[in-house]
């Protein structure tokens, strides 16, 4: 939701370098509480930063000398729409909002740039440096006087066809312009005959003559003369402008672009929290994560028909550190391993987060292992991409990490991958260099079995029901494992041949079947 260039821009970069810093965590927070309690000023301000346009591209642009007329204009604007944001914050306001009032203090007073550009340039100038029509009228005499001589020169031209027309009585005489031969007087050969004795032939057509008197010749060198410098000056009027901006100003200007990304981006995250009920996270620097009826931000505002479930999630090194999450397919797994990584990641910028209460303990890194996808180019297979993924978390991860596991194993026989997942879980849980708090989503159910013997491993699983043969999927997060897959029901779900779904569930019922006699082979022998 931000409305510039640079709080775009900022934004991005706040996302991309999230802060393990409390108190500045907590400085950017107070100032999105701070803008919570003032509606008015959040829409003041709104209206004002769509004004601003990117001011720190064009001080980049002005001190780098290449910026041009049009730039300095959209400048001089956007520094009013910074002075409009001081003003609208007043003195009493700002004693309310003292970390808002902080910021908004950095927006330099550049009453005096404005002026400078606002006198020199006119209001709409051509993005050229080299073809006049830049400066202002009244900003040199010397200029206005030059401009004047070639207005009349030019009036004295545009009044010449008449005036001749007149003075001969040829009806149709024409003044005309081309680059090459410059002005000229041109007559139909049907006319040759009132031709004056002081008209000096130039140019010969099939239909006419074209002629040109002295006078004329004399006021065209005047204005040719006179555009010349009226270009040149006015560009060594800009040019010195330019300088003169980039000099007395740059720092100052800069910080104010600064200071007006941030306050965009500030009023983003205080208008999203206030328009999808975001609350304020607390942060520490301790080992949990604690939400309470999370949301992930974007599925929830994506899809306006259903309403999204919310979810509580609690981890900790101590106690809860390991999640595995099973339940069938589209069930709602790998929503909800994002959305804490999400209201994790949220909370480190310092923005408030989709949740009705949210304490996070702090992390170092937010480790991903989501989506299938095979990297042929550099000659990765899927599963390679899989395993190399989860190497480097193995390797990378510490007891301050958040891990995210959206299946392991998964791109392999299911022996191979079974055995895999359970050895990462062990490893997580048992190394005490990675021990990082850890969402895992998956399919094997087999895996549910590893949290009778490690004790900081929690089993969650994604509640569904069936009511008449229907999977009806209810995405609350249970205690539990679950013990089906309903993958079947999805590949109906998704238009597989009705054939195809039949000979499946028989498959399917053969294989447990013989996986009942195996087990019950297996006991009997133990
Ligand atoms: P699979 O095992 O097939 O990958 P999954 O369990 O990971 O499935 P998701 O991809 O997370 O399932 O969810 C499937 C869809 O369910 C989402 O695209 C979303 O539309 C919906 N969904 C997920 N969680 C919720 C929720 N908490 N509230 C409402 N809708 C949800």
């Amino acid at each position: 939701k931000t409305r510039s260039p640079m709080g775009g821009r900022l934004l991005r970069r706040w996302i991309g370098q999230p802060l393990l810093d409390i108190r500045m965590l907590e400085h950017r927070q107070e100032v999105v509480s701070e803008l919570l309690t003032d509606t008015l000023l959040q829409a003041n301000l709104a209206e004002a930063l769509k004004k601003t346009g990117d001011v720190e591209r064009l001080v980049n642009r002005v001190r780098q000398r290449i910026a041009t007329p049009r730039d300095l204009v959209a400048l001089a604007h956007g520094l009013r729409a910074a002075a409009e944001i001081r003003l609208s914050l007043s003195e009493n306001v700002a004693t309310q909002l003292p970390a808002l009032a902080h910021i908004v203090q950095r927006l330099a007073d550049s009453d005096e740039n404005i002026t400078l550009i606002e006198r020199a340039l006119v209001d709409d100038p051509p993005v050229s440096i080299s073809e006049g029509g830049i400066i202002r009228p009244g900003f040199s005499a010397e200029l206005d006087q030059i401009k004047l001589a070639a207005q009349n020169g030019k009036q004295w031209i545009a009044e010449l066809e008449q005036r001749e027309r007149r003075r001969t009585g040829i009806g149709s005489l024409k003044v005309g312009y081309n680059k090459a031969s410059g002005y000229y007087i041109e007559v139909p050969n049907s006319q040759m005959n009132r031709v004056p004795k002081e008209y000096l032939r130039r140019q010969t057509l099939s239909n006419s003559e074209r002629y040109i008197i002295p006078d004329l010749k004399e006021y065209e060198t005047l204005i040719l003369n006179a555009q010349e410098r009226i270009n040149k000056m006015e560009n060594e009027f800009f040019v010195q402008l330019r300088a003169d901006i980039a000099i007395s100003a740059s720092e100052g200007i800069l910080d104010t672009a600064h200071a007006l990304a941030e306050i965009d981006v500030y009023l983003s995250l205080a208008e999203v929290a206030t328009k999808n009920n975001y609350s304020r996270p607390r942060l520490n620097d301790g080992d949990t994560i604690h939400i309470v009826a999370g949301r992930h931000p974007v599925v929830e505002q994506s899809q306006s028909d259903t309403p999204f479930i919310p979810n509580d999630t609690n981890l900790s090194n101590a106690e809860a550190q390991i999640g595995i999450i099973t339940g069938p397919n589209m069930a709602g797994k790998s929503t909800y391993l994002r959305q804490v990584a999400l209201i994790v990641l949220m909370a480190q910028i310092g923005s408030y987060v989709p949740a009705e209460a949210a304490t996070i303990g702090l992390v170092d890194r937010i480790f991903t292992r989501i989506g299938a996808q095979d990297d042929l180019a550099t000659g990765q297979s899927t599963f390679m991409v899989e395993m190399v993924e989860t190497a480097n978390i193995l390797h990378h991860a510490t007891p301050r990490s958040l891990v995210i596991l959206d299946e392991i194993g998964r791109g392999t026989s299911t022996y191979d991958g079974l055995a895999i997942a359970r050895a990462v879980v062990e490893y997580l849980h048992n190394n005490k260099r990675c021990g990082a708090r850890t969402l895992f989503a998956t399919h094997y159910h087999e895996l549910v079995e590893v949290a009778q013997v490690l004790p900081r491993i929690r089993c969650m699983n994604v509640a569904v029901t069936e009511e008449t043969g229907k999977v009806v999927f209810l995405r609350k997060i249970v205690p539990g494992g679950a013990d089906k897959s309903y993958g079947i029901h999805v590949a109906q779900l998704a238009g597989i041949p009705r054939p195809v779904i039949h000979r499946a569930q028989e498959i399917l019922e053969e294989l447990e079947r013989k996986g009942d006699a195996k087990a019950r082979r297996k006991a009997m022998r133990d």
